[in-house]
């Protein structure tokens, strides 16, 4: 006997609708609730929206000109680059992966670094330099926890991603870099650490001339922006020095009280089976670490209800974190009718996700569709909370001047790049909250590559806050 579902798929698709719908009143309640709490992580050390000073006290403008490296330590690959500015916005770049081992991952630091500093011998051994400088200023780009003190100075917190180098924690990574280059007697310095936020907020501002904000929509999300000092009340700095500082504000950890975020069961389903629960709530309902799982659990739930495949899995549909959000961003993508052999969606369930093809009717194809949607829509709609939210705290929500230059956004990150409509809907939320003037100024382009660009100007920011007598230490 066929099971008879107790709801039909109408119903239940209006039901996870209206659930995950981000109306105009939560909208502005949960941007209000961002600035709240930009307020309160500027004022308080360990805000779960960290808020944190990373020392770089400005922003280019295009007009930098140099050559400097960078090394960025990500999750698999060391990259090195050697960025050339031309002052016009524009750049040139040599550059060149290397692997890092397992044994190098979990060994000694010292070990680690030593690798470090050796491909960098390797790099410029290789590809020459075109500095004739007789010091190479190298920034750092290292996407771990860190406790920054100086723009050059930060001690590791913990590792993440696979990393344990046991005796690394607790220690000053740029001198960590340093005294292993020193070892080698390679005449770069290291004088700048900044994270891939900060990285694409420097790379949008030298190509644009000026951004107000970096932010990231990849693997997590965060977003960084330039402050006034004044209100960075927890660094307790004396006056006189520079007006303006970058900010990490780490949004991905925005309310994590859930005072304000229309969680879903779906969202806490996720949660409760994540490596740190109740953690960056907001980061799991926007990330491509997560939307593919949200979905999943989504999708799921309706084969519970027998109104999605006739009540029938896949092994893989089974499978946390198996539904990638690429899928979705295929599924998105899909303007094919249903019935069609080169539908895209049918494709994924049935190639890629192993759903018998049998159990695939057309009415499924557009459930997954709508799902896709409704879960990419919301991503898209408290994306746009978080770039507002920043706009309008900085006072820059409004044209200021007539000559306005517009609110430039610098975004980097494979759900932003490749996530179909994903700007689009995200612009639909930025009219509501700012208005259809306020959402028509926002600028956002991809500062593609900001780890890279933005470390080498990074270590720009850094030599020219040295020359200015600007260098902020705590
Ligand atoms: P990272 O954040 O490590 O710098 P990315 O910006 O490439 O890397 O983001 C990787 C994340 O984006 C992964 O979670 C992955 O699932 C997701 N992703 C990869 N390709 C796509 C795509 N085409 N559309 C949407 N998300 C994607
Ligand atoms: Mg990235």
């Amino acid at each position: 006997m066929p099971a008879v579902p107790s709801i039909t798929i109408q119903e239940a698709l209006t039901d996870i609708e209206q659930q995950f719908w981000l109306d105009e009143q939560a909208l502005k309640d949960i941007s209000r609730r961002f600035q709240e709490l930009f307020h309160y992580g500027l004022a308080n050390h360990g805000a779960e929206m960290a808020m944190i000073p990373t020392f770089v006290t400005g922003v280019p403008d295009g007009t930098e000109t140099g050559t400097y490296l960078a090394l960025d330590l990500g999750g698999t690959n060391l990259r090195v680059c050697e960025i050339n500015l031309d002052g016009k916005g524009g750049f040139t770049m040599k550059q060149e992966k290397y692997k890092v081992s397992d044994a190098l991952k979990r060994g000694p630091a010292k070990d680690l670094f030593d690798y470090m500093a050796r491909s960098v011998d390797t790099f410029l051994t290789d590809y020459g330099t075109s500095s004739s400088d007789d010091e190479l200023l190298m920034g750092f780009t290292f996407s771990f926890p860190v406790e920054q003190t100086a723009i050059d100075k930060g001690t590791l917190i913990h590792w993440t991603k696979g990393f344990d180098c046991p005796d690394a924690p607790g220690k000053d990574v740029v001198k960590l870099l340093q005294d292993a280059l020193d070892r080698k007697h390679i005449k770069v310095r290291v004088n700048a650490l900044v994270n891939d936020t900060v990285g694409a907020l420097l790379a949008r501002g030298y190509q644009t001339s000026g951004a107000l904000l970096g932010a990231i929509f990849g693997t997590g999300t965060n977003g960084a922006y330039l402050e006034d000092i004044t209100k960075v009340k927890k660094l307790n700095l004396p006056s006189g020095g520079p007006s303006h500082m970058v900010i990490n504000t780490e949004w991905g950890g925005m309310d994590d009280e859930r005072k304000v975020l229309p969680v879903t069961i779906f969202d806490n389903y996720v949660d409760r089976k994540s490596i740190r629960q109740r953690n960056h709530v907001f980061e799991k309902m926007i990330s491509g670490m997560y939307l593919g799982e949200v979905a999943r659990a989504v999708l799921t739930h309706l084969m519970d209800h027998l109104v999605l495949f006739k009540g029938f899995s896949s092994e893989l549909f089974n499978t946390m974190y198996a539904f990638d959000t690429a899928y979705m961003s295929a599924i998105e993508a899909d303007e094919e009718p249903a019935s069609s052999p080169n539908c895209a969606t049918r494709k994924v369930l049935i190639e890629t996700m192993k759903v018998p093809a049998e159990h695939v009717s057309d009415e499924d194809v557009e459930t997954v569709r709508k799902v896709c949607r409704i879960v990419g829509t919301r991503a898209a709609r408290l994306s746009a909370v978080a770039v507002a939210a920043v706009l309008d705290h900085t006072g820059n929500a409004q044209s200021k001047s007539t000559d306005d230059q517009g609110a430039n956004v610098g975004v980097d990150g494979s759900v932003i790049e490749f996530y179909p409509h994903f700007e689009e809907r995200l612009r639909e939320a930025l009219r509501i909250l700012l208005g259809e003037q306020g959402e028509k100024r926002v600028k956002i382009g991809l500062a593609k590559d900001g780890s890279g660009v933005g470390a080498a100007l990074g270590a720009l920011q850094a030599f020219k806050q040295e020359q200015s007598g600007h260098r902020v230490e705590i």
